[in-house]
């Protein structure tokens, strides 16, 4: 057995032991062994006829569920088709009433607790009140051992990514956009605004983690 398989075992041992830590704290949670398993968990979750809006995310393009649902007569709310910065702003606030809403996770704690960061916060405020359900999808690589880890990797590791994916729209005046790394700015065009800790999911389930074992996103 190649060294990729065993890294596979262990990975899926670890992701027993975090989903047996979501459904603790509420979460309806689901394993993947591969990105196809995710697609596959994450549709049977979601009717056409449910109005579905989602948040950037790069685990859920990888898994091609953000592809599937716009080019397969779902009901979405398609926040790539604003032009205007009104467009954009009206279609956040839209995205609050929608049935379900789709993202990724910046960290997992491996005791079951979701680490994100938000700049604008329409993705944070989504996850924490309004769409009656929430779909998170999220790779083995978000796991960290402790609940101190998962800030540490969402400000320190993901957060000096996402600045590079974002730059695009004319978010660059901080310091990691040079550097590669967080100085905790203060800068106007921070990305870090808002650093959301979800302990418990509520109303039970309405936020399900579909776990997934593959690196997805950063
Ligand atoms: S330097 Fe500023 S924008 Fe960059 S990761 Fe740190 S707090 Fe966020």
């Amino acid at each position: 057995m190649g060294s990729n398989n065993y890294i596979k075992i262990q990975r899926q041992k670890l992701a027993n032991q975090v989903i047996s830590a979501f459904n603790k704290r509420h979460f309806e949670s689901y394993y993947a062994q591969t990105k196809e398993d995710a697609l596959s968990i994450a549709l049977s979750l979601i009717s056409k006829e449910d109005k579905i809006a989602w948040g950037g995310s790069m685990s859920i393009i990888e898994i091609g569920l953000l592809n599937h649902i716009i080019n397969n007569g779902y009901n979405v709310i398609n926040r790539d088709l604003a032009v205007t910065a009104e467009e954009k702003a009206e279609i956040y606030k839209q995205s609050l009433l929608c049935d379900t809403y789709i993202m990724g996770t910046n960290a997992i704690s491996k005791t079951g607790e979701l680490v994100n960061i938000d700049c604008v916060g329409n993705r944070v405020a989504a996850l924490l009140y309004g769409p009656k359900n929430v779909i998170i999808v999220a790779g083995i690589n978000k796991i960290v051992s402790t609940f101190d880890d998962a800030i540490k990797r969402a400000r320190q590791y993901a957060a000096p990514i996402n600045i590079q994916r974002v730059a695009g729209n004319n978010i660059k005046e901080t310091p990691c956009f040079s550097t590669g790394y967080c100085s905790d700015c203060f800068s106007k065009d921070s990305i870090c605004s808002n650093i959301v800790i979800t302990r418990l999911c509520f109303p039970e389930k309405r936020i399900k983690v579909i776990l997934v074992n593959e690196d997805l996103g950063f």
